[in-house]
C-alpha cells in the first residue's frame, strides 16, 4: 500500500512538473477595466492565479524606469529613452491609469502574492543604455525584495548578459530568433523565449532545449489549437493574452 501511495505521489509530482506555466502577456489585460502593462493587469493576473505576469520596461533620459511596451508613448509618440519623466508621467493608458513607473509597479507586485514577475527589458538604442536600464531595474527589484520571484527576458543579448553579471543565479531567457538553442546555452542564459512559429517549424526544438538544460517559453499563444499544440510539445511556459483559457486547456490536457 505504501509503495502504491509513493508511486501515486511520484506520478502526480511528475505531472505537476510537466505542466506548462501560464504567463499573462503584458499582464491580464483582456478583461474589464484593464489595459496592457497596467498595474490593474498585474493585479488581475494575480487574482486569476496566473503563474506569471509579463511586463515591459524602458528607461527615460533622466533615469526613470517606466512600464510600457513600445519605445514611444502617448498620442505624440514621444521616444521614452529621449524624454524626461516629467514629460510623459501624465500619459494615460487605455483604462485611465497613468503610465506606471517600475517602482510603482513593483510596489503593487509586493502585494500580489500569487503571481511571479517576468520582466522584459526593452532594447534601447545603445549598449550603455541597455546596461544601465538592466542594472537599475535589477537594483529596484532587489530593493523591493522581489528578486526571488522575478525572471528576466530580452531581445537584447547585452541585457541578458548584464542580468547574469549582476546576479549569476538569476533566470534569464533570450527572446530573439537570432540565436540557436546551443548559442543561448553557451552564453549562460537559463532559457529560450521564442515565437511560436519556431516550434511549429522545428518540432524537435523543445527537446533540443531541454537536452541542453534550457527552459522553454513560447509567445504569444492565444488560439486554442495553438495552445493545445504547445502543451503537446511540452513547453515549460506559455505566454498568452488569454491566460484563463490557457489554464482551462492545460487542465483539460492533463485530466484526459
Ligand atoms: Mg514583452
Amino acid at each position: 500500500m505504501k509503495k502504491i501511495l509513493a508511486l501515486t505521489f511520484l506520478l502526480s509530482a511528475m505531472c505537476a512538473v510537466a505542466q506548462p506555466k501560464v504567463v499573462a502577456h503584458r499582464g491580464y489585460w483582456k478583461t474589464d477595466g484593464s489595459a496592457q502593462n497596467s498595474i490593474t493587469a498585474l493585479k488581475k493576473a494575480n487574482q486569476i492565479k496566473a503563474w506569471g505576469s509579463e511586463f515591459d520596461v524602458s528607461q527615460t533620459a533622466d533615469g526613470v524606469l517606466v512600464v510600457n511596451h513600445d519605445a514611444t508613448i502617448g498620442p505624440d509618440k514621444i521616444l521614452i529613452e529621449g524624454a524626461k519623466y516629467d514629460d510623459i508621467k501624465d500619459i494615460t493608458l487605455a483604462n485611465g491609469e497613468k503610465v506606471p513607473t517600475l517602482e510603482q509597479y513593483l510596489k503593487a507586485a509586493k502585494k500580489c502574492k500569487n503571481v511571479r514577475l517576468v520582466l522584459e527589458v526593452k532594447p534601447h538604442t545603445t549598449s550603455e543604455k541597455n546596461i544601465k536600464a538592466t542594472r537599475d531595474a535589477m537594483a529596484m527589484v532587489k530593493k523591493m525584495g522581489l528578486a526571488k520571484k522575478t525572471e528576466y527576458i530580452s531581445f537584447a543579448s547585452v541585457v541578458c548578459d548584464e542580468v547574469l553579471k549582476v546576479d549569476p543565479k538569476a533566470k534569464v531567457a533570450f527572446l530573439g530568433s537570432s540565436m540557436s538553442a546551443q548559442a543561448v546555452k553557451d552564453r549562460g542564459y537559463t532559457g529560450v523565449d521564442f515565437l511560436y512559429t519556431m516550434f511549429i517549424n522545428n518540432p524537435n526544438l523543445v527537446k533540443q532545449c531541454h537536452d541542453l538544460g534550457l527552459t522553454v517559453n513560447v509567445w504569444t499563444v492565444d488560439k486554442d489549437d495553438l495552445i493545445r499544440k504547445m502543451i503537446e510539445q511540452g513547453v515549460d511556459y506559455i505566454t498568452t493574452n488569454v491566460p484563463e483559457r490557457t489554464e482551462e486547456l492545460i487542465k483539460e490536457a492533463y485530466t484526459k
